[in-house]
């Protein structure tokens, strides 16, 4: 596979966030299916269709049961992801607003609500699926005995909380998971998912397809649950390629379903039965697989441009931090401890109804009407990563040094010249005012080859009034 070097070494990654999104409206007795329609009306106007690719490469489309998703552009480090996934919440929030300014000649009192969770009030389930490019000599068993039990426990600093208006569980699809490693999706749900369809080349990758895991508001956790699983990935592609153990082997679960359950309810001191007999709490398992990724960090040296010392920190950081069971500390960067502290507060003050403590719950995740979260933000009570005008700018950028950027140009330039396209991950296709194809096969390369190159300049050379 020709491409840039980069994508020989051995730990360069590509990362993909997927974000099913909830619909719901209040002030008006409208369904969700109808108001979903209503937001991608513009787009089926423009293109035909619900499915679509935008500026910054990632795809745009409305999925069965009225569920809206953005699936991020291919990105070379966790924070290029989640900036992308913060473009996403834009891009939906937009979507919703100009919907609710058309709902209003008819509902002057209709708001939409796009909820970034996983569970609505009905409890039904949206999906946060984690996609990373894997080396395809990594054992599938591996993936079981070694990246489940890491999964299944980082929840406790990347679980997205949930209540009923009394107790609180540590994450929102524990429940929903009820399978470990499996390639079907339509029945079952599996916490890894197998179905391979790498987008690239088939010999060398795989995509590991992570179902297990909550959609995150908080940018730390979307960049750390990304960030903290590359580096057990690179562990775990090291064995594979040298056959050398790297002191994840210890770690097997006895029954991950289980394990699931209890560190839903139970978080960090959840006792999880391993494999081999013996018992661990979700956090005593997750510090040592980080004391394992330390000592393989500290003999491999950084590469691809992301920054080990940097997570490595920080993850020892909130261990630290659940350790102690500091609330307050955790309340500035992990979900489920923000809501709970925060709602709490606001509980003990006003003595809200069960039901106002589920409403705010809600309203944390509602990314077009929201005001908790958005409250927070202003008052500097969440960290951010990423300021608003960089995920601004990156509704229209795609992330660097992926294949993404010649999507995007791709698109911007399909669209300003009004041709009729389409795309896929692996693929570029002009239908008019010309016919042609091209194949993007090497995820890592961003320059395109002779033919790729071709393509787009002659997009570029359309001019802007071509009618399709
Ligand atoms: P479904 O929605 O049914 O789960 P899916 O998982 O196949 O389908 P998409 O919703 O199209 O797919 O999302 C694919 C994700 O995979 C995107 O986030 C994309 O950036 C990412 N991706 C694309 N190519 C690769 C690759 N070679 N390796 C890892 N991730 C990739
Ligand atoms: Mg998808
Ligand atoms: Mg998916």
């Amino acid at each position: 596979l020709a491409g840039p070097a980069a994508h020989r070494d051995d730990t360069a990654r590509i990362f993909g966030l997927e974000t099913e999104y909830g619909i719901s409206v209040s002030g008006a007795r409208i369904d969700a299916a109808q108001v979903a329609m209503l937001m991608f009306q513009p787009m089926v106007r423009s293109e035909r269709s619900t499915n679509t690719y935008v500026d910054n490469g990632s795809r745009l489309y409305l999925d069965v049961g009225a569920h809206p998703e953005v699936a991020t552009a291919e990105a070379r480090t966790p924070r290029d992801m989640m900036v992308c996934d913060g473009a996403g919440e834009l891009i939906m929030r937009a979507m919703a607003l100009e919907a609710q300014e058309r709902l209003h000649r008819d509902h002057p009192q209709a708001r939409i609500h796009v909820f970034k969770n996983n569970l609505d009030s009905a409890g039904n389930s949206c999906g946060c699926h984690e996609n990373y490019l894997v080396r395809r000599r990594v054992p599938l068993k591996a993936i079981e005995t070694q990246l489940l039990p890491f999964l299944i426990s980082r929840q406790i600093y990347t679980g997205a909380g949930h209540t009923d208006g009394r107790a609180w569980t540590y994450t929102q699809r524990a429940g929903v998971v009820d399978e470990t490693v499996s390639s079907a999706t339509t029945r079952s749900r599996p916490m890894v998912n197998t179905r391979d369809e790498p987008h690239a080349d088939p010999d060398s990758f795989r995509r590991l397809h992570v179902i297990i895991g909550d959609s995150n508001r908080s940018q730390w956790a979307t960049m750390m649950k990304a960030a903290t699983t590359h580096y057990v990935l690179c562990a775990m592609e090291w064995s594979a390629r040298t056959g050398e153990a790297n002191g994840l082997e210890g770690i097997a679960l006895a029954d991950p379903i289980t394990a699931n359950l209890a560190v839903d309810a139970q978080g960090p001191d959840a006792q999880l039965g391993l494999a081999d007999g013996s018992h661990a709490t979700a956090l005593e398992l997750q510090l040592r697989i980080l004391d394992v990724v330390e000592n393989f960090a500290a003999r491999h040296p950084l590469v691809d441009g992301h920054d080990f010392d940097g997570v490595l920190g920080q993850w020892r950081w909130v261990l630290g931090l659940l350790a102690d069971r500091d609330l307050p500390a955790l309340a500035h960067v992990v979900d489920w401890a923000c809501k709970r502290v925060t709602i709490e507060g606001i509980r003990k003050r006003r003595h809200l109804s069960e039901a106002q403590v589920r409403q705010l719950d809600l309203d944390y995740h509602d990314v077009a009407n929201g005001a908790l979260y958005e409250s927070l933000l202003a008052h500097g009570r969440m960290r951010t990563l990423a300021g608003a005008d960089e995920l601004e700018r990156a509704v229209h950028e795609p992330p660097r040094r992926t294949r993404a950027v010649l999507r995007g140009r791709f698109v911007q330039e399909a669209r300003r010249a009004r041709a009729r396209f389409s795309c896929d991950w692996t693929a570029l296709h002009v239908q008019e005012p010309f016919r042609q194809s091209v194949t993007l096969l090497d995820p890592f390369d961003d320059r395109g080859d002779a033919q790729c190159r071709a393509l787009l300049d002659r997009l570029a050379a359309l001019p802007a009034t071509c009618e399709t």
